[in-house]
C-alpha cells in the first residue's frame, strides 16, 4: 500500500512527502480509508505505531473540503507533551495547506490562547481541563466541530479526566465523526465507546 492509493489532496500529499513518510504504517493503512469515508473509528494502537498521522491525515483531507478559519476538528489529549507532539505532526503534515492549528493546555497563560483562538483556527489539540476553562469563559465556540478525536483514551481515564471529557462531549454537535484511539480497552473506555461512537470500525495492530 502507498499513500497515493488514498487519493489525498495534493497539499496533504506534499505534507506527507515533506515529513518523509514513504509508506503508510499498518495502523495508517487500516484506519485512513474508513476515516476518509467518514466512519467512526476505534484505533487500538500504542505510541510509536504512527497513530497520530492516522487521524491527522483524514482530518486535513476532510477540512480542506470546507471553509477554512472555523474550528471544525477537536483533538483531546491527556497530557501537554502528547498535545505538543500531535500539534507538531499537524504542523508538518498541514504545511502546504491553509489550515491552522493550535495546542491548548494548562500551566501557561489563558490570554495568548484566547487571542489565537480569536484569529480563527481550524484544528485544536487540547487537554481537557484547560479546554473546559475556555468553554466556561465563552472563549471557544464548538458550533462547527464536525470531527472529534480522543487520543490515548485509556490514559485519559487513568488520569481521572473522564468527567471533564464527558462535559466537553455535552458541548459538541451530535452529528460528527468521532475517532477514538487507545492502547487498551478497559471497561470505562468500552462504555464510552458504546455511548459516543456510531457503527465504529475497529482497527487493531
Ligand atoms: P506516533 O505513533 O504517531 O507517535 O508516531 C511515531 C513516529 O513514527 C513519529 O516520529 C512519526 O513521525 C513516525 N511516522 C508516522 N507515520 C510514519 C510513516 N508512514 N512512515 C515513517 N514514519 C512515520
Amino acid at each position: 500500500m502507498t499513500f497515493d492509493s488514498f487519493n489525498l489532496h495534493p497539499a496533504v500529499m506534499s505534507g506527507v512527502k515533506a515529513v518523509g513518510y514513504t509508506e503508510p504504517t499498518p495502523i495508517q493503512a487500516q484506519a485512513i480509508p474508513p476515516a476518509l469515508e467518514g466512519k467512526d473509528i476505534i484505533g487500538l494502537a500504542q505510541t510509536g505505531t504512527g497513530k497520530t498521522a492516522a487521524f491527522v491525515i483524514p482530518i486535513l483531507q476532510r477540512l480542506l473540503k470546507g471553509p477554512a478559519g472555523k474550528l471544525r476538528a477537536l483533538i483531546i489529549s491527556p497530557t501537554r507533551e502528547l498535545a505538543e507532539q500531535i500539534y507538531d505532526t499537524i504542523k508538518g503534515l498541514s504545511y502546504y495547506t491553509n489550515l491552522r492549528a493550535m495546542a491548548i493546555y494548562g500551566g501557561v497563560g489563558m490570554e495568548p490562547q484566547k487571542s489565537k483562538i480569536r484569529t480563527g483556527v481550524d484544528i485544536v489539540v487540547a487537554c481537557p481541563g484547560r479546554l473546559l476553562d475556555h468553554v466556561w469563559q465563552g472563549t471557544i465556540d464548538f458550533t462547527d466541530v464536525e470531527l472529534l478525536v480522543i487520543d490515548e483514551a485509556d490514559r485519559m481515564f487513568d488520569m481521572g479526566f473522564l468527567p471533564d471529557v464527558r462535559k466537553i462531549l455535552k458541548c459538541l454537535m451530535h452529528q460528527r465523526q468521532t475517532l477514538l484511539f487507545s492502547a487498551t480497552m478497559p471497561d470505562d473506555v468500552r462504555k464510552l465507546v458504546r455511548e459516543i461512537l456510531k457503527d465504529p470500525v475497529t482497527v487493531q495492530i
